[in-house]
């Protein structure tokens, strides 16, 4: 995530001289992104996750605001996105079309430079205060990266996504390798210290737009990992970095510093199973699996 004190903002007009004149009014009062026509306003956002807000123009070549504002509400990863629809049109019958399609706003052109700075505004304020509390409910204290909580929704979204898209959707469960033993070594002040120190590690790993990262419970972490991925390079990578930290453990039968066992599991497009848990379930026997064959090491299985 970038920094969550400055919002994003997309605008979205196939008009040069209107790009510049709304670019320049919201100039300091956000990150800016721009695109010139509805086809790559939507690549903007699949590699942006967080823009906030989108400025759309309603009449572009190619694809309108219409569609490119249908086109994000059918896709649960952006359905969130604030829409304020920028337009020339003032018939009536077209704002209602836009607010029914879930716009939050309307302003029309030729743009009144006070009246979208103030509807801006009072759109990123709300959102940011919303985006504030989600993060609190979203994270875990501990470690500072996703709970449990936010991982089990992100998941539930995910593979809607890959059924809807034919995507694969690849999963992985981590757990540190004797991790009771370290805690009750070296006390548990060590041991959240340790588990941040892994958080922080993992996450620097997984780092795709829509990969996630999440603390499971106790010294369990789940990795998550849409698309298309070599998940044991991924997970391979990880297991070496946690190791690299070189947090000494002398108790640890299996090397003598904190190591890392990683199940992962590639759901091919198609294959996806019914529900969530059972892939959950296949990413933990396939941890187990790793857990007896020695732990610090990475197993992952193709379905
Ligand atoms: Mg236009």
């Amino acid at each position: 995530m970038n920094d969550l004190t400055t919002p994003t903002v997309l605008i979205v007009d196939d008009e040069p001289m209107n790009r510049m004149a709304l670019a320049e009014l919201l100039s300091g009062e956000c990150r800016l992104l721009l695109a010139k026509d509805g086809a790559s306003a939507l690549q903007r956002v699949a590699d942006e996750p967080d823009i906030s807000l989108i400025l759309l123009d309603v009449s572009m070549p190619g694809m309108g605001g219409y569609e490119v504002l249908r086109r994000l509400r059918a896709d649960a990863r952006t359905a969130d996105i604030g829409v304020i629809f920028v337009t020339g049109h003032t018939d009536e019958r077209d704002e209602e079309r836009g607010l029914l399609l879930g716009a939050q706003d309307y302003v029309s052109k030729p743009i009144r430079p006070a009246i979208v700075k103030a509807r801006v505004r009072n759109y990123l304020k709300l959102a940011m205060q919303r985006r504030e509390l989600e993060r609190l409910s979203q994270q875990d204290s501990l470690t500072g990266i996703a709970n449990r909580r936010h991982f089990d929704e992100e998941l539930a979204r995910a593979c809607r996504h890959a059924r809807r898209s034919q995507e694969s959707l690849s999963l992985a469960m981590i757990d540190v390798d004797h991790f009771k033993q370290y805690n009750d070594h070296y006390g548990h002040g060590a041991g959240d210290d340790a588990l941040r120190r892994i958080a922080h590690t993992l996450a620097g790993v997984a780092r795709r737009p829509y990969d996630l990262v999440a603390r499971y419970g106790g010294e369990e972490f789940v990795l998550l990992l849409p698309g298309v991925v070599d998940v044991e390079a991924v997970l391979e990578q990880a297991r070496r970095e946690v190791m690299q930290l070189g947090i000494a453990h002398q108790m640890s039968t299996t090397a003598s510093v904190l190591t890392v066992s990683c199940g992962g599991i590639v759901a091919d497009a198609g294959r996806l199973p019914k529900t969530k848990e059972s892939l959950l379930n296949r990413a933990d026997e396939v941890l187990y699996r790793a857990k007896r064959e020695g732990r610090n090491r990475v197993l992952t299985e193709r379905f």
